[in-house]
């Protein structure tokens, strides 16, 4: 990865760096320990300050430091402005996790251009990048953005080649298994 570099790690911020007035993880991330789902501010939130239950925050907010946080991006990536959140996934790759106020925040500039350099990076090495909105997973990549539709945070993904003008590979996303979010969520259901 380029610039963000191992968000979500729990380390400190990069120097510099501040979560300041943002909150938007706060918003767009599902919360477990609250059961809070993503998309919908978290109740402890205090707008334009903060954690109201800071000291008492759980584990997971505790050690949560997004992308833009952990890395040296500038400030056109901060989440409160950008809408955007970006997090590493369980592979090395970069999810970015848009705001549902501004659904076409990661098509616009720089970010779109970012995420497509990144997405020609991390492909050497099997890595990938992913928008995320709400549940609905989009795979960014080199030439085309494929809508993978509503998947699981942990689901995987398959990417195909294809020889392309010029000897480039011409790269496709789609589901690893079309049925795996379901049976994800049913056994996610409540038991009775
Ligand atoms: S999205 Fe990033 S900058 Fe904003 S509050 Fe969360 S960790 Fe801090
Ligand atoms: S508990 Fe605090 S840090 Fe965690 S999501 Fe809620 S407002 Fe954010």
């Amino acid at each position: 990865m380029t610039d963000v570099a191992t968000p979500n790690d729990g380390g400190a911020p990069a120097a510099g760096k501040s979560c300041g007035t943002c909150t938007m993880c706060c918003k767009v991330l599902h919360i477990a320990a609250l059961n809070k789902p993503h998309g919908v501010w978290c109740p402890h939130v205090k707008q334009g300050k903060g954690c109201g239950i800071y000291e008492d925050r759980p584990h997971e907010c505790r050690k949560f430091h997004c992308g833009y946080l952990s890395s040296n991006l500038s400030e056109e990536w901060f989440p409160a402005k950008s809408k955007i959140v970006l997090m590493a996934d369980a592979t090395g790759g970069i999810t970015a996790v848009v705001d549902q106020s501004r659904l076409e925040a990661w098509r616009e500039q720089p970010f779109y251009r970012q995420l497509k350099s990144w997405s020609r990076e991390l492909l050497a090495a099997n890595k990938y990048v992913v928008v995320r909105i709400g549940k609905r997973a989009i795979a960014v990549l080199p030439d085309e953005d494929f809508d993978l539709g509503a998947m699981e945070m942990d689901e995987p993904l398959v990417i195909e080649t294809a020889p392309g003008p010029a000897g480039r590979p011409i790269y496709r996303a789609r589901r690893a298994d079309p049925g795996y979010a379901a049976r994800a969520s049913v056994a996610k259901a409540p038991q009775k």
